[in-house]
């Protein structure tokens, strides 16, 4: 019976809002490769974690040595989102979208990681083709001699997959995104499909005011639940109801120039 290798993927946790510093520490660690003169404020940190229990070997002369011959290798993917508690609650949203795409690409290397596996020369030379025996006595030291193969393999991966992500002009992008979305004052006109922390005091101001809407999610998306009680906001208070919250329905709040 070949080598098996199952892969499978843990769903990953809620983003860790962390400090500069320890952002910074884990892409040093974590060999976070981003574009000259670029800061890194956010991390995804891929980890393949390995199960050899239904790995099967053969042993010869009395038991005394022993070689992988057959089983299956299950391993499962589990990655962490890491992003700088320095940035507002706008500028965050757009950078885990760029780490949403990290956390893609990881998962599918793990459709790869079959063939990249059986075609490095150590690995197969314990579980794909094994041709030599080890003592006993090696039993722990063969397990983390695979165990090391198989990070250093999926590290390549994952790490030529962050290089070609993190490109000079995605980091133009995702900066062009925060000023366009993150930018606004609540001097300016705000509308459906805007993100930004202005939005957030508007709805907080929102909740505040008698409704028979639900109360609003302050999460700083000017989605059609914050439209509709603008609307609302405004038919009863006299306001042109256009689901905009320009400076009249801003003064009327009284939140212009918060
Ligand atoms: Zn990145």
């Amino acid at each position: 019976m070949p080598l098996t290798i199952l892969t499978s993927e843990t769903p990953p946790g809620a983003p860790s809002f962390d400090s500069p510093a320890t952002i910074a520490a884990l892409a040093a660690s974590n060999g976070s490769a981003v574009p000259a003169g670029a800061t890194v404020v956010g991390i995804t940190i891929p980890v393949l974690a390995h199960d050899f229990t239904a790995l099967n070997f053969h042993t010869r002369n009395s038991g005394t040595e022993f070689r992988f011959n057959t089983g299956t290798l299950s391993l499962t993917l589990r990655q962490e989102v890491h992003v700088s508690n320095g940035l507002g609650p706008c500028a965050r949203t757009v950078w885990l979208q760029h780490e949403n795409l990290h956390l893609a690409d990881n998962s599918r290397l793990l459709s790869d990681l079959d063939r990249e596996l059986r075609a490095d020369a150590v690995f197969a030379s314990f579980l794909v083709t094994p041709v030599a025996w080890h003592p006993r006595s090696d039993f722990a030291s063969v397990q983390s001699q695979i165990a090391a193969r198989i990070g250093a393999v999926f590290t390549r991966l994952t790490n030529a997959a962050a290089v070609r992500r993190d490109s000079a002009g995605e980091y133009r992008r995702v900066e062009r995104q925060i000023r366009a979305r993150c930018g606004h004052s609540l001097d300016n006109v705000l509308r459906r499909g805007e993100y930004g922390q202005g939005i957030d005091i508007l709805q907080l101001a929102l909740n505040n005011e008698p409704s028979i809407l639900p109360r609003l999610a302050v999460d700083g998306v000017y989605g059609p639940r914050t439209e509709a009680r603008v609307i609302e906001y405004q038919r009863n208070n006299g306001l042109e109801d256009d689901g905009v919250a320009g400076p009249d329905t801003q003064d009327s709040l009284g939140i212009t120039g918060l």
